[in-house]
């Protein structure tokens, strides 16, 4: 790393003690942007790297509930509003138990970047809280949601930050927060949070967003070496919105993914996962991936090893960060496997990237190839502010032509600063570059 900037990580680390995954998610980007520094020393002179590693604001607050037997829980909630330089702060809200600050300011400093890829006018920010919606009830969800906006509602705005979802908060989460909001404030402020229900103010493609996005980028980075997802066995962790959207689009491009998961394990199906079957279990019975085998025969229900080492050649882990680690990615590797996309924030950790740069294997991280939930988040925003609603093919259209922006720039990027094909280094530093100029335009503030 560049002896200025590792000046400004230490200060990182002795200022945010003990928040693993923020160090993590800093010190990636700060050792991809050391070209950019010695190239503008406009920024360095007015500290932007240090100013963008510190949140504008960070907030703290307790969240008490009753559940449905009568016994009180409290539970923490937290918004980390990191920048506004390009607009509003915009992030979801993440409810899981693992939930702590560190994880919503490294969620949140990821968001920063990513939001600039897009090109679109947004800020970074993130939140959550440690509540654990599963297997409670709706009322309980509800009841959750309503004590969380009693108090969310008085940081964010339309045009002040702007929450959507995240693991554990789907439509409907969304819907109890906005119906809080809405009661709070009287006000009908569509644009306050995104990834809406249709039924109201919501954008069509919102929901398959993340995941048809990071297929459209993958499906770039294969298309830049005379490639595409025809004929390709593909492997997709995780049985969210953000993987199961990613099976639909991979199908339809002509890939076939052969294995998902979920928490409780993995399901092996080498003629391609059945995706009606696995939305049913997972939109609509809510269960574990276990019941997939229960209907398939001869797919093959696996829990005692990681889903990467089943050979493919390309890889989408699209569950939570750090789930796919340096001996995943050598064994992705030794079986041939030619990309990898991250679907969601940080999936593969410090040693598995530099695994598979060694092999040569490709990588998208996920701040560029999952740019497409956000992306279409700000879309559902225009949507709101101008009171329309745009068709479905309008609007994946847009997403697609988004992602390949997204693509191109850091494609670009990377080749500019004399690192062709390094995908890391294109989304860093372009990203960086916006929010910087951004910065340095609007003076200390
Ligand atoms: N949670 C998503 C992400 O990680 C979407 C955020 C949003 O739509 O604001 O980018």
């Amino acid at each position: 790393m560049h002896d200025k900037l590792e000046t400004i990580y230490e200060r990182v680390l002795s200022r945010n003690p003990g928040e693993t995954e923020f160090h993590q998610a800093v010190r990636e980007v700060l050792e991809s942007i050391g070209p950019a520094i010695d190239k503008h020393p406009e920024y360095a002179q007015a500290r932007i790297v240090e100013r963008i590693c510190e949140p504008e604001r960070q907030v703290i607050f307790r969240v008490p509930w009753e559940d449905d037997s009568g016994d009180i829980h409290i539970n923490r909630g937290f918004r980390v509003e990191f920048n506004s330089a390009l607009g509003p702060f915009k992030g979801g809200l993440r409810f899981h138990p693992s939930v702590l600050l560190g994880t919503v300011k490294f969620l949140g400093f990821e968001q920063v970047f990513k939001n600039a890829l897009t090109g679109l006018p947004i800020g970074g920010g993130k939140g959550g809280s440690d509540f654990d919606p599963r297997g409670r009830s709706d009322r309980e969800v509800m009841r959750f949601c309503q004590s969380f906006m009693l108090e969310l509602y008085r940081h964010i705005g339309e045009y002040t930050d702007v929450p959507a979802g995240d693991m554990g908060v789907g439509s409907r989460e969304l819907g109890y927060l906005f119906g809080q909001y809405k009661r709070i404030t009287n006000r009908y402020e569509s644009g306050v949070l995104t990834g809406k229900d249709l039924a109201y103010g919501g954008a069509q493609v919102r929901k398959e967003a993340t995941g048809y996005g990071c297929t459209y980028f993958v499906d770039q980075v294969l298309k830049a070496r005379g490639d595409s997802f025809e004929g390709k066995d593909v492997v997709v962790s995780g049985s969210g919105n953000v993987a199961l959207y990613t099976i639909e689009k991979v199908h339809q491009l002509g890939g076939r993914v052969v294995a998902a998961s979920d928490s409780s394990g993995f399901v092996h199906d080498p003629k391609g996962i059945d995706l009606e079957l696995l939305k049913d279990i997972k939109e609509n019975r809510r269960e574990r991936i276990t019941s997939y085998t229960d209907a398939v025969p001869h797919a093959e229900l696996v829990t005692d090893r990681s889903i990467w080492q089943v050979p493919c050649q390309v890889a989408l882990p699209s569950a939570t960060q750090n789930e796919l680690d340096a001996d995943d990615a050598a064994a992705l590797a030794r079986n041939g496997c030619l990309v990898v996309g991250e679907g969601a924030n940080m999936p593969t950790t410090p040693d598995g990237v530099r695994v598979l740069r060694e092999a040569g294997v490709l990588f998208a991280p996920g701040k560029a190839a999952n740019a497409g939930g956000v992306a279409t988040s700000a879309l559902e925003m225009q949507q709101n502010a101008s009171r329309d609603s745009w068709s479905f093919r309008y609007s994946e259209n847009r997403l697609r032509e988004i992602m390949i922006d997204v693509h191109d720039r850091c494609h670009a990027t990377a080749e500019e600063y004399g690192r062709p094909g390094d995908y890391v280094a294109g989304a860093n530093i372009a990203g960086y570059s916006r929010v910087a100029e951004a910065m340095l335009a609007l003076g200390l503030v």
